[in-house]
């Protein structure tokens, strides 16, 4: 995913007074979006720097000291009759509800997330903050698609002593993104690193699991793979997940594999969604345990899901210096299709029968 820290003018601020939240939208110093593209670089990289800038917001603090806040992310998508609609807000606004529940502090209702996410959306739209919607995309089942990267995040009060955060702020930014693949290869290999334990946190969606996950996948692209794989913190043998991303096994019986959700996995919006579109296109699809052994010898085709990449096929599995080469891209079927029609729904190219799609015009 192309991704650049381009925040779009308009920001959402809440704040936990104890009682209640008190919400604020702030309007960042900005022009319109084609004066920004025409400014001489440093002058917009002075821009881009003003509106990464809260006043108010405290340096010193549990989120900054000790990596105690979460987040989401999750997408608005320009639709074929000039709409944009946001994918499944109700769903991040619930997951960011039990992460904060899971750093213990107060949590911020799901209504206020979604209403927030749809009207900051709304309003950088108005000033022109948005793209537009480019039929060309359709030929490549969206793959060159553009879209609104949403991301909330908590901030808490300050504070230097260990402690939860009982007064946090949620902020709200947007960003553009396109989806274009960026790396040259989609290989993935195990890493010996561990990005969740039993009885942890890795079933929060928090700023602290994200350390062992960057680690590892820096080292995995060292080696020139694209995508480090963690195994279970306790015996080394079972699959888990991407860095960022939940993962898929098509295997030789026909089944879809993913691991099930127990405290060390992220329950991906991306992952519910695939096994409801595999399953409803008449695959039969497994959440349970599986080995890497069985992963490496049993698998046809092996995908990666999260918001970023949406369905990003793996051309090769290895571990401990054994290698699975896999159908992948063009060739790896069902994550094509599956691909396809998530992107499909998702543009608004079919029908969302499902009811994923909020409207944010
Ligand atoms: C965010 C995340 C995912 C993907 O979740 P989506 O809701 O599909 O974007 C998967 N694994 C981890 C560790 C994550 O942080």
């Amino acid at each position: 995913m192309a991704f650049a820290l381009n925040l779009y003018p308009w920001i959402y601020v809440a704040k936990y007074d104890g009682s209640k939240w008190s919400e604020e939208f702030i309007e960042q110093p900005h022009l319109s979006p084609d004066e920004e593209t025409a400014l001489p670089h440093e002058r917009r990289q002075e821009l881009m720097t003003q509106r990464n800038h809260v006043p108010g917001l405290p340096l010193v603090n549990y989120t900054t000291q000790y990596g105690l806040g979460c987040f989401e992310g999750l997408k608005a998508l320009p639709q074929k009759d000039g709409s944009l609609k946001v994918f499944r807000p109700d769903r991040n606004a619930h997951r960011m509800h039990r992460s904060m529940e899971g750093l213990m502090m107060p949590a911020y209702p799901e209504d206020l997330f979604v209403n927030a996410v749809c009207e900051l959306t709304r309003r950088n739209a108005r000033l022109g903050f948005r793209p537009d919607y480019d039929p060309s995309w359709e030929a490549e089942n969206y793959r060159d698609g553009h879209a609104i990267y949403i991301r909330p995040f908590t901030y808490s009060e300050p504070a230097i002593g260990l402690g939860i955060s009982k007064n946090p702020w949620v902020v709200i930014i947007q960003t553009p993104v396109s989806s274009y693949f960026t790396y040259p290869n989609s290989k993935a290999v195990t890493t010996h690193r561990f990005r969740a334990t039993v009885g942890g946190t890795g079933w929060i969606k928090c700023n602290a699991n994200y350390v062992s996950a960057i680690l590892a996948k820096k080292e995995a692209e060292a080696q020139g793979y694209m995508e480090a794989v963690f195994l279970d913190a306790k015996t080394g043998t079972f699959v888990e997940e991407g860095s960022s991303c939940n993962i898929f096994f098509y295997l030789r019986n026909g089944k879809l594999v993913t691991p099930d959700l127990g405290d060390t996995i992220l329950p991906g919006i991306t992952r519910a969604s695939i096994i409801q579109l595999a399953r409803d296109m008449g695959l039969e699809v497994e959440e349970r345990r599986i080995g890497i052994e069985e992963a490496l010898e049993e698998s046809q085709e092996i995908f990666v899901t999260g918001t970023a990449a949406g369905v990003s096929p793996i051309e090769s599995l290895t571990h401990q210096g054994r290698t699975n080469v896999l159908p992948h891209g063009d060739k790896g079927e069902v994550a094509r299709k599956l691909q396809s029609t998530l992107k499909g729904i998702q543009y608004g190219a079919i029908p969302d029968k499902y009811g994923w799609l909020y409207d944010a015009t």
